[in-house]
């Protein structure tokens, strides 16, 4: 497979929503409600596609066809839309993400930009933490509240395999800088894939028990450009957990979970916490408070949508802030009820996870 082949998709890109909002009249309410009475309060929105790794399970060692830098939002474009979701369709809470978030030249710019928004909402980023050793004072001062970085295991010849860079000490030093730069809780994300890291689960642990972060296990799910996830293969929740049990005393968190995606558990009677995020076997749709907004200004009311808004086009045609905000909501009132994943005929999304953001 080539970097063509496995480039950015011919996603279909509309703004005409209204075939896939059904019958039901959307009411006449600000914010982002959906037919099933969710409301979306959290915005994704990846700053760039690329990324300076190349993990296995997520991008091809060729990287793929990135998008052209015309296509991408401009710094002022971007400011306008995360202005727009937040003052006019109730997103309290912003997080970066990508691609790598962090390779986006301005970030404490579009950082810096959010925080002043009125009302302030929450600004936080998923990283692979490559970088924050000299960044992360910068970013927490630009107005970053908090961070997650990814990390899948912690020996270096496997991080070196699995990302087909040899750069563990660096995500390493990005997460006690995190740390240090105060943004907390630092939360780590990790991906266990069967006979590569799925043996780590609790040296990971003990490790972020020890330096206080908070870990959360996310299965693996079909995201990646090069279609290898399987539904055999996968590491699932339930195995994640017994094997933690082997180890450890896991007692439910008391914090209702409300739309956070991890489920929790205190380790040893607490505080420390670990997650899991069982996107696959313990789906939590239902309880989806998600927009999305990709680097090249597609709007997607699910990881897992078929279908994707423009917001480029009518943002570059001079739309404004209204109908931009119409088009939002109308996107958002056609979301459907689960990601599908489970269902018969599910089809893998055409966008991979880099290009979407995660
Ligand atoms: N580059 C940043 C990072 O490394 O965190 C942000 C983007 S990355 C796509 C976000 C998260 O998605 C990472 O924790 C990564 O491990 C996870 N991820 C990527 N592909 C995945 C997949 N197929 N299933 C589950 N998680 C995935």
């Amino acid at each position: 497979m080539t970097a063509v082949d496995l480039g950015l998709p011919k996603v279909q890109r509309t703004t005409d929503t209204s075939s896939a909002a059904g019958s039901a009249p959307r009411p006449d309410t600000p914010g982002l409600l959906d037919q099933f009475g969710r409301i979306a309060t959290d915005l994704r929105v990846s700053l760039t596609d690329k990324c300076n790794l190349r993990c296995t399970y997520c991008m091809p060692a060729e990287g793929l066809d990135w998008m052209a830098k015309t296509d991408m939002l401009d710094d002022v474009e971007l400011g306008r839309l995360i202005r727009i979701a937040v003052e006019d369709l109730g997103v309290t809470n912003v997080r970066f993400t990508g691609g790598e978030p962090t390779l986006r030249k301005g970030i404490a710019d579009v950082i810096a930009a959010t925080a002043a928004l009125t009302p302030r909402p929450r600004i936080s980023m998923t990283t692979n933490g490559i970088g924050l050793d000299r960044t992360a004072g910068a970013l927490a001062e630009a107005g970053l509240d908090r961070i997650n970085i990814s990390l899948d295991t912690l020996d270096r010849d496997r991080f070196t395999e699995l990302t087909r860079r040899d750069r563990l000490s660096d995500v390493l030093d990005g997460l006690a800088a995190a740390k240090a730069a105060g943004l907390t809780p630092v939360k780590v994300n990790s991906v266990l894939l069967r006979g590569i890291n799925d043996h780590e689960a609790i040296p990971l642990l003990r490790y972020c028990v020890e330096h206080e972060y908070q870990l959360r296990f996310i299965e693996q799910m079909p995201l990646d450009p090069q279609h290898g996830w399987s539904r055999a293969e996968m590491v699932t929740a339930d195995q994640i957990l017994d094997v933690l049990r082997s180890a450890f005393e896991l007692t439910p968190s008391p914090v209702p979970r409300g739309a956070a995606p991890a489920e929790r558990w205190l380790v040893d009677g607490g505080p420390a916490e670990v997650g899991v995020i069982g996107s696959v076997t313990r789906p939590f749709c239902g309880d989806c408070d998600r927009t999305r907004l990709t680097a090249d200004g597609s709007l997607r009311s699910c990881l897992f949508s078929q279908t994707e808004t423009d917001l480029r086009g009518p943002l570059r045609a001079g739309a404004s802030d209204d109908e931009i905000a119409g088009i939002w909501r109308s996107t958002m009132w056609a979301k459907l009820a689960g990601h599908q994943i489970n269902e018969a005929g599910f089809a893998q999304p055409l966008r991979p996870m880099s290009a979407i953001g995660g």
